[in-house]
């Protein structure tokens, strides 16, 4: 299949282009900068050179008209993959930094598509569980979150903090994305997939550990000796492996049966005393971990049952997703962060 991906050089979308190209799809991805795309053609070069594998320029997706040429291509586009979107809390202003580029860059591209791609038939986006999650009911045991849920934050709440901002981000964008597809009725279907902390090893550039994607800072840090004298307190909880996240974003293009369909990925629970845990066993030369009584990122009082239940049936049935474990993926990712540095 002939498939466009947008933000190749992220965390995800690189795993996704592995995938894709792996599985012989023929790929152009976007980024930012033409240096960026010379590193990961780089890293391609048997594919770049078979022609499976091609880049557009897009320097900003908060540009309305960002995609109206890279949606165009010979061959034409079947499917498209739309995970650039801004994934950090280090912003100076909500709307310009977070709300823009998500929301913006999500409809931006769906009406280049509908306008000059009708050869597109299925469009994959990269929401989030900060679109399911109520984040305001905190723990809540009794519930179990799935693809019914929505995120009920305000326009109003979306200013109040970076992590409001980020997770508004991933709301209104995902929900612009749904009433486009009721009110414009495109010649394509659409699936998001849902993906909660995503960890595992870093396969794109990454210049310096400084730079570690927003996610997988905790597992960096732990292993640096930030957590040696208190962990610090776990948020949702949730996560999954970023190759299954990768699988997750090709097999929903691939299975007609994704269509119009939301999939929250989810491998299991976590804390960061668990992650602690895994790194002290497997990485003994890393000294300043964390003991067994040393305070914070544990579960609350009851455990792993006293935070709330998820349901990814539906990302097992229909995209055949087979979740690695917290184990597997502590230890490829630091063993991927040796690689830079660690
Ligand atoms: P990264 O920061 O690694 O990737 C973000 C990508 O978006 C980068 O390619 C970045 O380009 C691009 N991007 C951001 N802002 C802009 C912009 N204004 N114009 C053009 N490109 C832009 O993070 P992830 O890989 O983790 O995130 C990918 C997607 O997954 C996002 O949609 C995120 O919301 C979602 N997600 C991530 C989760 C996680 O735990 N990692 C969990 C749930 C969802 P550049 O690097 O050049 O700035």
């Amino acid at each position: 299949t002939r498939v466009l991906l947008t933000g190749g050089s992220g965390f995800i979308a690189a795993h996704t282009l592995d995938v894709l190209l792996k599985r012989g799809h023929s790929v152009v991805t976007t980024v930012r900068t033409q240096a960026k795309a010379d590193k990961i053609k780089a890293a391609y070069q048997s594919y770049s050179d078979k022609g499976q594998l091609g880049f557009a320029i897009v320097p900003d997706i908060a540009d309305p008209n960002a995609f109206e040429q890279a949606v165009i291509s010979d061959p034409p586009f079947e499917a498209v993959l739309h995970t650039a979107s801004p994934f950090h809390f280090n912003v100076t202003d909500v709307k310009k930094d977070l709300l823009d580029p998500a929301i913006i860059g999500t409809t931006g591209i769906l009406k280049s598509i509908k306008k000059s791609a009708p050869t597109v038939k299925r469009v994959v986006i990269t929401s989030s569980f900060a679109s399911i999650v109520d984040a305001d009911k905190g723990f809540w045991p009794e519930h179990t979150y799935s693809e019914e849920d929505w995120n009920p934050i305000t326009q109003e709440q979306a200013t109040v903090s970076p992590i409001h901002g980020y997770r508004a981000s991933k709301t209104f964008a995902e929900k612009a994305a749904w009433e486009f597809l009721e009110k414009e009725k495109p010649n394509f279907t659409l699936a998001t997939i849902n993906p909660p902390m995503v960890f595992g090893p870093i396969i794109h550039n990454l210049e310096t550990l400084e730079n570690m994607n927003t996610s997988n800072q905790r597992i960096l840090w732990a292993a640096q000796g930030k957590f040696k004298d208190e962990i610090p307190a776990t948020g949702v909880h949730l996560w999954i492996d970023v190759r299954d996240v990768a699988e997750a974003h090709v097999a929903a293009f691939e299975k007609p049966e994704a269509a119009n369909k939301r999939f929250f990925t989810v491998a299991g629970l976590f804390s960061n005393k668990e992650i602690a845990q895994i790194i002290k066993k497997e990485f003994p030369q890393y000294k300043d971990l964390p003991s067994e009584s040393t305070p914070g990122g544990d579960y609350p009082e009851g455990g792993a049952n006293g935070i709330f239940k998820f349901n990814n049936k539906r990302s097992i049935d229909i995209l055949g997703l087979k979740y690695k474990t917290l184990e597997e993926s502590i230890v490829d990712s630091i063993k991927s962060f040796q690689a830079v540095g660690l």
